[in-house]
């Protein structure tokens, strides 16, 4: 038996709150009965409606897929492109991925089918380190790098202060490989801090996320999270 608003938000419809509010609006039928009060506990026999759609509910299933570059982060994709989730075809649950890697991103990433898991980890205020590897154009200077471990102006604002530890360098090639560890998830992050010095991104890789790394993993592969893994990142 779970609570009724854990139940929501496990399908990702809407935040433990937010299904807290929908059950007390009255939004939120039980076996076809208004439930309004909060705290009623259901089993995976009964049937859930939330506005009067059904609440499909599905084992929880969490896994971390070394994603290759040129595949998109989504459940499906309008162009006819590889999707992350063209890499799990022999397992029944809908999974979709936690946050996004670009296109041309190859790494780490979370999938799951559990809503406020995912919501949590995706969450600005969640404090997971990401850790890349940038091979970036050019060779910045020391100022250059310590301007973005401080914190840079882009457009939606200030990042805060990044880890960016210098990796190698190719001279004759002119470019540079730095490892960066940002917590903040916006979109093409890394890529839009190292155009803000004037050094762009050429190759990007996530090869960790919290303690989760890609070992053992090669692209293309995915494993399942252990449960105590699951336990770690909540
Ligand atoms: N930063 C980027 O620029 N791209 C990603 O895919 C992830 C972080």
């Amino acid at each position: 038996m779970e609570r009724l608003q854990k139940v929501i938000a496990h399908a990702g419809i809407a935040s433990r709150r937010k299904a807290e509010q929908l059950i007390q609006e009255g939004k939120v039928r039980v076996n076809d009965k208004v439930i309004k009060e909060l705290g009623v506990k259901v089993s995976p026999n009964d049937k859930i409606e939330v506005e009067g759609i059904p609440v499909e509910r599905e084992e929880p299933v969490y896994f971390v897929l070394y994603k290759p570059r040129g595949v998109i982060s989504s459940v499906s994709d309008d162009k006819g492109r590889k999707v992350v989730t063209d890499f799990f075809t022999l397992i029944d649950e809908r999974i979709y991925p936690v946050g996004r890697l670009d296109y041309d991103t190859s790494g780490l990433i979370i999938m799951t089918n559990d809503g406020e898991f995912a919501n949590s980890l995706a969450h600005p205020k969640s404090q997971v380190d990401k850790v890349y590897v940038a091979k970036v154009k050019g060779i910045p200077s020391r100022e250059a790098i310590r301007s973005l471990e401080r914190g840079i102006k882009l457009e939606d604002g200030k990042t805060a202060p990044a880890k960016i530890k210098f990796l190698s360098m190719e001279r004759t090639k002119e470019t540079a490989i730095f490892e960066v560890t940002i917590h903040e998830g916006r979109n093409r992050q890394v890529r839009r801090m190292f155009e803000a010095i004037g050094h762009p991104v050429m190759k990007l890789k996530r090869e960790r996320y919290g303690f989760l790394t890609l070992q053992g993993l090669k692209s293309g592969e995915a494993r399942e999270l252990t449960p105590h893994e699951v336990k770690q990142l909540r």
